[in-house]
């Protein structure tokens, strides 16, 4: 409550000023023009994200985790892809009920159900929260219950495992194709159902972005915030709940299947379970905090958002669980040390740095970064309404050593996930490929769109913090 206050008041300190006259469309946000090379990477990216999906679990399925296999024997002639499709499990009905049943149920738990936790929990930052401003100078409110989701669904999963055994916990594992069927229809469905909502009837049609490219638009997304009703933000939903609440059941369910297999879990498994769900529990504990960064703040809904939380998240951010499955790799003593260790001093930095950031704005630069005053630059930009607002960007804490050191302790954490695989097959690494590919492209589309935000302002920043991830090389 006390930090909700808080936050109001910096918003009000910060919106310092309104101009007169017609409104001025602003250009920061996402892009209102196409480029070819963008062009062409949206192209590939609808065409072969969802093979790119299907090959890895197929991969899985049929060559036990081996990338190479399925080539080599397709470029022999060993097999063609008929064989391969036909030995793909089809859609059932088995799993098309419990995947409603899954969604819907997350449906309840994010409308029906307002946040207790942070009424008895000290420290969370939940119920009733805003967002920040958006292009054309809207603040909208959402409801924050994404921790009480997690901790419902997992103490319903424990349970059931230990006590009802309505179903077994092997579930996920035994339907992993199947589901991905399921999945891949909703995360259609619902960047369809987004882009004709943003033609016909937008949530608010200040801050739709039509580009006059049909690709372009479906993947970045027309609408800012869609929403049907008042609360439900597709943008919090969809991420958060079924994406990231899924992604440590999908580890548990990893796990009893190894137990089933193998009458043990390994040293690997309960390594990747732990610090993928320290991950995730991070996120649900700062969801608030999740508000503010670029998913919410600044891109679009489409279907790189929508089919991505519904499919690519799910299925390839659990990788390293499920190749363990196949290989159920112990780990030496010092090995789960190591790999502990990276992955919590990765998890140190990545979380110090947000939280850097978080506690410099919402206190307006009134806090302590490492024992001292933050050191910043102030800068100030325009929504589309033509107000004038200031902020501030720190150059103190870890955000003095780098842009983005965030990404740098998020990048450490994600080496370690794949690292308790051992080195017999790169499908476990692809995680580390993708985070390393996916952060650094977004510390250039980041910095992209905070130069069109802050102009010159920006330029005297990064002559103070000249890196972006890792400070003296880049
Ligand atoms: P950031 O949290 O770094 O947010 C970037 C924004 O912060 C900028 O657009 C700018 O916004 C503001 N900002 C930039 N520099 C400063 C500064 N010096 N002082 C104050 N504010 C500043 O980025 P993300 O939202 O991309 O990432 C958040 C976290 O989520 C990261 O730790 C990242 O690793 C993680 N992440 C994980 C992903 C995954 O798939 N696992 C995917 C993406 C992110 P403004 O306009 O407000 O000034």
């Amino acid at each position: 409550m006390a930090a909700h206050q808080e936050k109001k008041l910096s918003e009000e300190r910060n919106h310092k000023s309104t101009q007169n006259g017609t409104p001025s469309q602003v250009q920061w946000g996402r892009a209102w023009e196409v480029d070819w090379f963008s062009l062409a990477s949206v192209l590939f990216l609808l065409m072969f994200a969802p093979l790119i999906v299907y090959y890895f679990i197929m991969s899985c399925d049929q060559y036990q985790c081996s990338l190479v296999d399925p080539l080599v024997d397709f470029l022999t002639g060993n097999k063609y892809l008929s064989d391969i499709w036909n030995k793909t499990p089809r859609l059932t009905y088995r799993a098309a009920g419990v995947y409603t049943f899954w969604v819907a149920f997350q449906v309840v738990l994010y409308l029906f159900i307002p946040d207790f936790c942070h009424k008895f929990i000290p420290g969370y930052v939940g119920g009733v929260q805003e967002g920040a401003v958006t292009p054309a100078g809207v603040v909208n409110k959402y409801q924050i219950n994404g921790l009480q989701a997690w901790i419902i669904t997992h103490v319903l999963w424990f349970a059931n495992a230990y006590y009802f055994h309505w179903f077994s916990p092997t579930i996920i594992f035994d339907n992993w194709i199947p589901l991905l069927w399921c999945a891949n229809i909703l995360g259609y469905a619902v960047s369809t159902f987004a882009m004709i909502k943003g033609y016909f009837f937008p949530t608010n049609a200040a801050d739709c972005k039509f580009t006059g490219n049909f690709f372009y638009d479906y993947m970045m997304g027309i609408e800012f915030n869609p929403r049907i009703g008042k609360w439900f933000d597709f943008k919090l939903f969809f991420n958060g709940r079924p994406g990231i609440v899924a992604w440590t059941l999908i580890n548990l369910s990893y796990a009893a299947k190894q137990q089933e297999l193998y009458g043990e879990v390994t040293s690997s498994m309960i390594l990747v379970n732990v610090l993928q769900g320290i991950y995730v529990l991070d996120f649900f504990w700062n969801e608030a905090w999740y508000l503010k960064t670029i998913d919410i703040c600044h891109d679009h809904f489409g279907w790189y958002l929508g089919w991505g939380d519904c499919v690519w998240l799910p299925y390839l951010y659990t990788l390293q669980g499920l190749y363990l499955v196949y290989h159920p790799v112990q780990l030496g003593r010092a090995s789960t040390i190591g790999i502990l260790m990276l992955g919590l001093i990765g998890y140190y930095i990545f979380r110090v740095t947000n939280h850097q950031k978080d506690l410099f704005r919402r206190t307006n630069g009134n806090c302590k970064i490492w024992g001292k005053k933050p050191e910043y630059i102030e800068c100030s930009y325009m929504s589309a309404d033509g107000t004038k607002y200031y902020s501030k960007l720190m150059t103190s804490g870890f955000w003095g050593w780098a842009r983005h050191f965030n990404y740098t302790g998020d990048l450490m954490g994600s080496l370690a996930y794949c690292l308790t695989c051992g080195f017999e097959h790169i499908l476990p690494y692809f995680y580390i490929v993708y985070m390393t590919i996916l952060l650094t492209h977004r510390c250039f589309r980041d910095e992209h769109r905070c130069f069109s935000k802050y102009g010159k302002d920006w330029k005297r920043y990064t002559a103070a913090v000249p890196y972006r991830l890792i400070p003296g090389i880049f």
